[in-house]
């Protein structure tokens, strides 16, 4: 698709999500949190749900998890301003608590219309309930992070790359240490085009990363 058409595509859909009533999430949110990046994206980023600051800021993955991720993405030699980065759920639940069906049975045609229109190449899911869905299957991060599969989305086949989730990742420096590695090789699988980072490319130091973050509320659950 023209990287034009493809962009007022998004902007229609992104200007329809912004008055979703189709589940109860609605009632609670200040803004609906569509996403972010470049429509023409090769690596796109799927999260779980917005948390209290995307929900305020209307951005995915604004607060402590989303500044790791954007290390993590410099650390390959990438900006969020080249990746595109959503979430399954486009509205918070209150308290952070995890989507119920109805409410991702509601959400996800906007999450594959989104996939649909970018075409990227890689889609990395972030924690386990984006890996879930994406996948189709029920297996957990902690068994298939890291290991890419071909699955077909949005009618066309694309790599799905399973990582940790930044907020889990954050807490646990072991995790930490095996999401940099996951990253480590995201370049690889975009073909080495990725950035001017080569696949080999050292990620950033892990501790810094923990340490340089303040405190905020809690995010999702059912992260691991
Ligand atoms: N966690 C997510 O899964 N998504 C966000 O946007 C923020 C935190």
């Amino acid at each position: 698709m023209d990287p034009a058409e493809r962009r007022a595509r998004l902007d229609a859909l992104q200007q329809e999500a912004a008055g979703c009533t189709r589940c109860r999430l609605a009632e609670g949110r200040t803004q609906v949190v569509f996403g972010v990046g470049d429509p023409n994206a090769d690596l796109m980023f799927v999260g779980e749900a917005p948390g209290f600051h995307e929900d305020k800021q209307g951005f995915p993955f604004v607060g402590q998890a989303g500044r790791l991720l954007d290390r993590l993405l410099e650390g390959i030699g990438l900006s969020r301003a080249e990746v595109y980065i959503a979430n399954v759920i486009k509205c918070r639940p209150p308290g952070n608590r995890d989507p119920v069906p109805d409410e991702i049975e509601a959400c996800e045609p906007y999450l594959f219309r989104q996939i649909e229109l970018i075409e990227p190449r890689v889609v990395a899911t972030l924690g386990n309930f984006a890996t879930k869905l994406l996948s189709g299957k029920q297996l957990g991060i902690t068994r298939v992070h890291g290991q890419e599969q071909a699955v077909t989305l949005g009618g066309r086949q694309v790599l799905l790359y399973p990582l940790y989730h930044p907020a889990a990742a954050l807490y646990t420096p072991s995790m930490l240490a095996v999401l940099e590695e996951d990253f480590a090789r995201l370049p690889a699988l975009l073909g080495g085009e990725a950035g001017s980072a080569s696949p080999d490319t050292e990620p950033e130091p892990a501790p810094e990363l923990v340490a340089a973050v303040p405190a905020e509320p809690a995010v999702q659950l059912d992260l691991f």
